[in-house]
């Protein structure tokens, strides 16, 4: 541990579960050694094209975006003021939130890559078996026949949560017979809905890389049993990385410019790594040298920090480092991180902070007083970047390394809403009354409301 921390003395702070900013000394925006390419993710956004029809049919939420799942991204100016109020700072040009929170169907940023995901293992299956072309109307698969085929066959996956109901909800609305292994992170109203849904839901007393092991292992056992992995999956990587293509509609609808004037910075909660992973990934294609991505992680689980700061990837794991992952960000309970994602996005990636649980209930508690907005408590962390950046010496380092500060006031910082509109009123008035607990900013925000 010693030798750990001269070589690396940021984990001094990290094993005391300080909030610290990491900053990638290896990042290359040039380089890209992916084998994963533009034509990779072009293809993903045709399959979820050929699928919207049926999309559409079987989750009516989605008629106003013609079975297309996207979520929108929304200027929020009062938090923004509320946060330079409370964090005495200033930050420097547009806040944006993309609200993943409000995806159609599963409500988190795995509506993204998980529903892709199951539904590329349909296609595959039904193209197999000679039950589809590809120019066929994929309304098909809402048929009785479709059904009745899907459910001779099994899907599996291992989640904290999100990922579950992403994939739960999407392979039982096919037919499929499914299950998830979750960890004991998961919170019980996901396993109940995904119960409701004759979803078969598998409790580990253990953390989300023994649920993951667990379920490989059980899949591996059966050859009619497909397992989404979610620490190794090319699919659903792109099926995140889908986004790019549509943030920058999004962004040209809002009349933002991406260029070297105008840079764009994002932060991304972390678990394991792919959906930021994913994200990041189609971001670099599409905006490439003008884009500064950063991943947040709860101080109890920074994996993907510690994996990429060391170079390790998966061979270390947050109890290495005496940490015990347990976070109420259930999303990133994570605390070992995809070697794929670390390899693949490893020299794209700006950087990494950590934050603390009850920070998250803080900005959750500031976010619904000053946007009227109701996001899970790992869905919060990306809120902690732009702070960070301007606060930390780390960070007011990297812009002026990056020649980034002179155009400060003409960036956009997009914080990544991952979660959150399908959580309970109990459990979100829970969470909203631990915002209030004992910190500087909740009478702030009290006042505000008054
Ligand atoms: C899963 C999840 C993330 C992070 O995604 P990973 O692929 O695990 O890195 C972030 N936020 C929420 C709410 C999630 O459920």
């Amino acid at each position: 541990m010693q030798n750990w921390i001269e070589e690396y003395p940021l984990l001094q702070d990290l094993i005391k579960m300080e909030e610290i900013l990491w900053i990638n000394p290896d990042y290359d925006a040039k380089n890209d050694k992916s084998t994963l390419t533009n034509h990779d993710i072009l293809k993903a956004n045709q399959r979820l094209q050929r699928f919207a029809p049926y999309i559409e049919t079987v989750f009516p939420e989605t008629a106003s975006s013609k079975g297309i799942i996207e979520s929108p991204l929304v200027e929020i100016n009062k938090m923004k003021e509320s946060l330079e109020q409370n964090y005495h700072l200033n930050i420097p040009g547009t806040l944006l939130l993309k609200c993943d929170h409000a995806l159609p169907i599963s409500g988190s940023i795995k509506a993204r890559g998980g529903i892709y995901e199951v539904l590329k293992h349909a296609e595959e299956l039904a193209l197999n078996h000679g039950l589809l072309k590809t120019t066929d109307s994929y309304i098909k698969f809402a048929s009785s026949e479709f059904r009745q085929f899907f459910s001779s066959y099994k899907i599996a996956v291992g989640s904290t949560g999100n990922l579950g109901l992403s994939i739960g909800i999407m392979s039982a609305q096919l037919g499929f017979q499914v299950t998830v292994h979750m960890s004991l992170d998961a919170k019980q109203w996901k396993k109940e809905l995904l119960r409701s849904k004759g979803v078969h839901v598998i409790e580990y007393p253990s953390d989300y890389s023994k649920a993951v092991e667990e379920g490989r292992k059980q899949a591996e056992a059966d050859p009619t049993c497909y397992f989404i992995d979610d620490e190794n999956s090319q699919d659903l990587f792109l099926g995140y990385a889908v986004i790019a293509s549509r943030l920058k509609k999004q962004l040209q609808n809002l009349n933002i410019p991406v260029d070297k004037e105008h840079p764009l910075f994002i932060y991304l909660p972390c678990g394991v790594g792919g959906g930021p992973g994913g994200i990041t990934f189609g971001l670099k294609k599409e905006f490439g040298e003008h884009v500064h991505c950063f991943f947040a992680e709860p101080t109890h689980s920074p994996c993907f920090l510690i994996g990429q700061m060391t170079g390790l990837q998966d061979k270390v794991s947050v109890f290495d480092f005496g940490l015990d992952n347990r976070t109420d960000a259930d999303g990133l309970a994570v605390g070992r991180p995809s070697r794929f994602v670390g390899k693949t996005i490893g020299h794209m990636l700006s950087g990494c902070y950590t934050v603390q649980d009850q920070k998250l209930y803080t900005l959750l508690r500031e976010l619904a007083d000053q946007e009227n907005i109701f996001l899970e408590p790992s869905a919060l962390a990306g809120f902690l970047g732009p702070i960070q950046l301007i606060l930390q010496s780390e960070g007011k380092k990297f812009l002026v390394n990056q020649h980034l500060h002179k155009n400060m006031e003409k960036a956009t910082h997009i914080v990544w809403a991952t979660g959150g509109s399908m959580v309970p009123n109990h459990v979100m008035e829970e969470y909203y009354r631990r915002g209030a607990s004992n910190h500087v900013m909740s009478n702030d925000s009290i006042s505000n409301r008054n």
